[in-house]
């Protein structure tokens, strides 16, 4: 069909439009973060069902209209993630994650190194809902911020190349930095850095635990990354 095209994406956000209409914002394997209109959806007959709430993992036709946003004119559940919306802590870290999503890529540039992230953490939230903790949610932000080319130097100070004595992080500098870079840092202890490495190194669903002062640490230090590489200033992982 001319116009039309297949696209396997996450519902990160759903918002109501007129009387039975809903405008999705995607997360999408193909193009990257795109808007859709799924017209007649919040009817009680419509032929998506439930398909079309947030954190459905869909396979969509779209149809490219004139306007910025396609039209769904298909949508089959990849994963429904059902077990994720029973269960009060895995769901919010779920939503916290689209929501990073939604904040940080926002051009509809294909990223598929995101869009298999995004679906691992939904999966493994939905899986083990016991991972749900701040750990498991830094160790994702952290993938994310490699996904998105903004990932801090963990290896060697990030000023002045020294490999010994890291006992700060700037994220003006861009990574750790040593004793005698420490200017504009703030304290990262030996716990956070060996956090920060272990949960870019290990799969997510083996980010390793840490005290929660180096976590504090790590998600501050990832925060600052953010804000000052990407512009973008989100919450701080509730602990
Ligand atoms: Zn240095």
């Amino acid at each position: 069909m001319p116009g039309s095209f297949k696209a396997e994406a996450i519902v990160l956000r759903s918002i109501r439009d007129g009387e039975a209409d809903r405008i999705l914002h995607l997360y999408s394997r193909e193009r990257g973060r795109i808007g859709a209109v799924a017209k007649g959806v919040r009817r009680p007959k419509s032929r998506f069902g439930g398909r079309l709430e947030p954190l459905f993992r869909v396979a969509l036709v779209l149809h490219e209209g004139r306007g910025e946003l396609y039209t769904v004119t298909a949508a089959q559940t990849v994963h429904a993630h059902a077990s994720l919306r029973e269960r009060g802590p895995a769901l919010a870290r779920a939503t916290e994650a689209c929501e990073a999503v939604l904040r940080l890529f926002d051009s509809a540039e294909p990223n598929v190194p995101t869009y298999n992230l995004l679906c691992h953490e939904l999966a493994l939230l939905d899986a083990s809902p016991e991972a749900a903790g701040r750990a498991q949610s830094l160790g994702f932000r952290l993938k994310l911020l490699l996904a998105a080319g903004f990932v801090p130097e963990l290896g060697s100070c990030a000023s002045c190349g020294e490999r010994e004595h890291l006992g700060g992080f700037s994220a003006g500098a861009g990574g750790v930095v040593c004793a005698a870079c420490e200017a504009g840092s703030f304290p990262l202890d030996a716990a956070a850095h060996e956090f920060l490495v272990a949960a870019l190194a290990r799969p997510l669903a083996e980010v390793p635990k840490a005290p929660e002062r180096a976590l504090g640490q790590a998600d501050r230090a990832i925060a600052e990354t953010l804000e000052h590489h990407a512009h973008v200033r989100l919450g701080r992982v509730a602990a």
